[in-house]
């Protein structure tokens, strides 16, 4: 019975903090995201930024093409960057398509601290323990090719400074 209950206080908790789901959805759980609610992101987030075009990204999303996905929950998907700049690249992405960082309203303060917080945790999770980069390009300026927010892990090796 005691068990029992310290089981079900730590799947609540977890639940809670979002991270009961690493990799993948917990078995005799409901998926972390249907299409449906796929769809109704889409839907908010085109009241809030207008109607952002789709990317690949949504595909990666909705599971449509194929991804080396490392993370997810409710919120947010980390998944390894295909053209990988250092020997550990993955990338950080919001569920909600938001284009661009330059984008995001004051609303969104929780999820992009959300996003930090998962990168933390991926770059612990892949050993980045001697540090790493966290990048975020906006526009054309900052080189953005994909728009839909992603936050860039980068590590694994020593970085420069300025960058280019
Ligand atoms: P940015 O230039 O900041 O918009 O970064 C976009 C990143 O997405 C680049 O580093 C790409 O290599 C990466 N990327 C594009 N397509 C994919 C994909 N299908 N899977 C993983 N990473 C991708």
């Amino acid at each position: 019975m005691y068990l029992r209950q310290i089981v079900r206080t730590q799947f609540v908790w977890t639940r809670t903090a979002g991270l009961c789901c690493l990799h993948r959805p917990c078995r005799a759980e409901r998926p972390l995201c249907t299409r449906d609610d796929e769809v109704r992101l889409a839907e908010e987030a085109a009241k809030k930024y207008g109607s952002p075009a789709p990317t690949i990204f949504s595909k990666i999303l909705d599971k449509t093409i194929p991804a080396d996905i490392i993370y997810e929950d409710d919120k947010c998907l980390a998944f390894r960057d295909v053209n990988p700049q250092a020997p550990v690249h993955f990338l950080v992405i919001p569920r909600v398509p938001i284009p661009r960082i330059s984008e995001v309203k004051d609303a969104d303060a929780e999820l992009l601290g959300h996003l930090l917080v998962v990168a933390k945790n991926v770059a612990r999770q892949e050993s980045l323990n001697e540090g790493y980069r966290v990048v975020i390009n906006d526009g054309k300026h900052g080189a953005q090719s994909v728009y839909h927010l992603h936050i860039h892990v980068i590590g694994g090796r020593q970085m420069k400074w300025p960058p280019g």
